[in-house]
């Protein structure tokens, strides 16, 4: 959560969790600062994740503040708050997968118990990418970077060279990619990437940890991790993997929870679907079952389509 100065009070930047230990914590640096909850005059969400937009709607009340975000992730927001259907989706996709049914049943337990975490609201206004937000130290420019979440956005001040990066850039993990059908949610995400590494960025303030620098080499460094286990995975279809239960399996090499389940299996189906659009690997089934290295020609041979390192 950041608070930034503008005309007549504040900009909050995200909210955390819906809970009152994170209620109680905002609320003391409010008064830490002499600020009162009628001062913060804008709540800015950078996507919808519930870590993120927990606490809008009590705040939402209490500032009669009103809440931005961008369109695609108020759709998603409603969609995942609208009932089970994203759940019983999410289940047919693992099924589909080759997950065995007690873990599917499990994922969609515990994601079900997540999705009750995402707050359920309508935004004040919706922000499009190039949108500018007034402050004290100049304008922010909303730069829209859709990957982790479809409508995920950073907030860059040019003036002081600073970038509010959501979980966008977090210092020492590489963001979840999201799965969502019918986008390529790596491609999206490696071209927010690529926007972003053409501002001129001392200073990044993440959602996670601390405030940081190093924004290019940052760049560079998962580039080069959504590569790795791209080459990864095109191995593993190439020596016989055929699933993403199969990949999943061989990539984390031990028992996963439930919601770790969840995001490394959402992780390398984006992956797949990412080398799919480019001609690496190939789908089986529709809707999909499986993966391989080599595409069937119409002949019935099989051609290598597998792209060497
Ligand atoms: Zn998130």
């Amino acid at each position: 959560m950041y608070l930034v100065e503008q005309a007549g009070g504040y900009t909050l930047i995200d909210t955390a969790m819906g809970t009152n230990e994170a209620f109680i914590v905002l609320d003391q640096g409010l008064s830490s600062i002499g600020a009162a909850w009628t001062d913060i005059k804008r709540i800015v969400v950078s996507h919808l994740h519930p870590d993120h937009t927990g606490l809008v709607p009590r705040l939402r009340e209490l500032s009669k503040a009103p809440v931005l975000m961008n369109r695609q992730d108020a759709i998603l927001l409603d969609q995942v708050t609208a009932g089970p259907a994203k759940a019983e989706e999410l289940r047919g996709v693992l099924v589909r997968g080759g997950v065995e049914r007690n873990l599917a049943d499990a994922v969609t337990a515990t994601y079900t118990k997540i999705a009750s975490a995402f707050p359920r609201f309508q935004p004040d206004q919706f922000l499009d990418d190039g949108e500018r937000l007034n402050s004290r130290i100049g304008p922010w420019r909303v730069i829209i970077t859709p990957g982790h979440a479809p409508g995920h956005l950073c907030l860059y001040n040019s003036d002081r060279k600073l970038l509010f990066s959501g979980d966008q850039v977090i210092e020492d993990i590489t963001p979840h990619i999201g799965w969502l059908p019918g986008r390529d949610s790596l491609a999206e995400f490696l071209e927010s990437l690529e926007r972003l590494s053409k501002l001129e960025v001392e200073t990044i303030l993440p959602s996670h940890g601390q405030p940081f620098s190093g924004l290019k080499p940052w760049i560079e460094r998962a580039v080069r991790h959504h590569e790795d286990r791209c080459r990864q995975l095109e191995e593993l279809l190439a020596g016989g993997a055929q699933t993403v239960a199969e990949l999943v399996a061989s990539v984390w090499r031990r028992t996963l929870r439930p919601l770790d389940y969840q995001l490394g299996f959402t992780e390398i189906l984006s992956h797949l679907e990412y080398l799919a659009a480019r001609g690496r690997v190939f789908a089986e089934g529709k809707p999909v079952e499986r993966w391989s290295a080599r595409a069937v020609s119409v002949h019935g041979t099989f051609s290598s389509a597998i792209r060497k390192p």
